[in-house]
């Protein structure tokens, strides 16, 4: 199954009416787990391999609305991983000290090491996203929400975006997006799940569902974002989220497709290295057993 070109976002126009949350790429669940268990091997094996070569680093951004399944999506993809070689980060409501920098300082600061994967759960696209739809929150770093009117302060926004993502992809890290797009529907029935299941309640909040409300304005501004910023270097991934098995069994995918496309190798050793490597070994070797 091409999971990496069935659900890429093709730059230029989007439309998530078009998309299906509910699509199974016509797979059946116990297709879907056979899939997984193979890209999850798969991923740890590539995953050696990149911090082997420690060149080269991967950078995996989610975005979703509420109750997508981001937190049981990441935490899934990446159980069969070396923690040592993982960095995840989760964004939230920026602090003064964020919001006294340019918006993308934050997400310089936590970008992964050379050999690491570096994991988003939210990110920088939050200030064309959360910021779009309250654009009050720009007041919180000097800008005048009035510029909110103005078309042309997202497209620079989005160039920004853009242009940073150019800059990293130049400089070894790959980055690969991931919207997980959950129906309303769906949404609402994973809300109330939370409600009515006492060791799911801690993950209620009235604040989500107030969101909620936005829904429309959500979904317009990941249309234009994700539109606007689905580029060769960066792609985005609109990911069906109503079945938590396809969507997990599609990022596994893409994140292999990422990561044999990157073909990360195990060094060898250089010139220098190889003569201190036998004189190691011969000492080994002299040793009484
Ligand atoms: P959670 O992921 O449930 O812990 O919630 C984090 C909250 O932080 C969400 O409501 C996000 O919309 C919010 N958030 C994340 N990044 C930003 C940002 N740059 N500006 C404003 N709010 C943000
Ligand atoms: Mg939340």
């Amino acid at each position: 199954m091409d999971f990496e070109g069935r659900y890429r976002v093709r730059p230029g126009k989007l439309r998530l009416d078009d998309l299906d949350p509910a699509d199974t790429a016509k797979l059946t669940k116990d297709d879907a787990a056979g899939l997984r268990e193979r890209d999850l091997a798969r991923l740890a094996e590539l995953q050696e391999r990149l911090y082997a070569e420690s060149a080269r680093s991967l950078l995996v951004v989610f975005q979703a609305l509420d109750a997508a399944g981001k937190d049981g999506t990441i935490g899934h993809v990446l159980s069969g991983l070396h923690p040592q070689g993982v960095q995840v980060t989760a964004f939230r409501v920026p602090s003064e000290l964020e919001r006294a920098h340019d918006f993308l300082w934050r997400c310089q600061l936590a970008l992964p090491r050379r050999g690491r994967i570096g994991i988003f759960n939210r990110s920088h696209y939050e200030e064309v996203l959360v910021v779009r739809v309250h654009p009050e929150l720009l007041a919180g770093q000097r800008i005048d929400p009035a510029r909110a009117g103005d078309e042309r302060f997202w497209r620079e926004r989005y160039e920004a975006i853009s242009t940073w993502e150019h800059h990293l992809a130049r400089n070894g890290t790959r980055v690969v997006k991931l919207f997980l797009n959950v129906s309303r529907g769906e949404q609402r029935r994973r809300f109330l799940d939370r409600v009515e299941e006492p060791d799911k309640l801690w993950k209620f909040s009235a604040a989500d569902v107030r969101e909620r409300r936005h829904w429309g304005a959500y979904r317009a501004a990941y249309e234009q974002a994700l539109a606007a910023t689905s580029t060769e270097e960066a792609p985005w991934y609109a990911i069906p989220a109503d079945h938590k098995w396809l969507m997990r069994t599609a990022v596994a995918s893409i994140l292999v497709h990422h990561l044999e496309a990157m073909d990360p190798r195990y060094p060898e050793p250089g010139p220098g290295e190889r003569e201190a490597m036998d004189e190691a070994v011969a000492e080994l070797r002299a040793e009484s057993a």
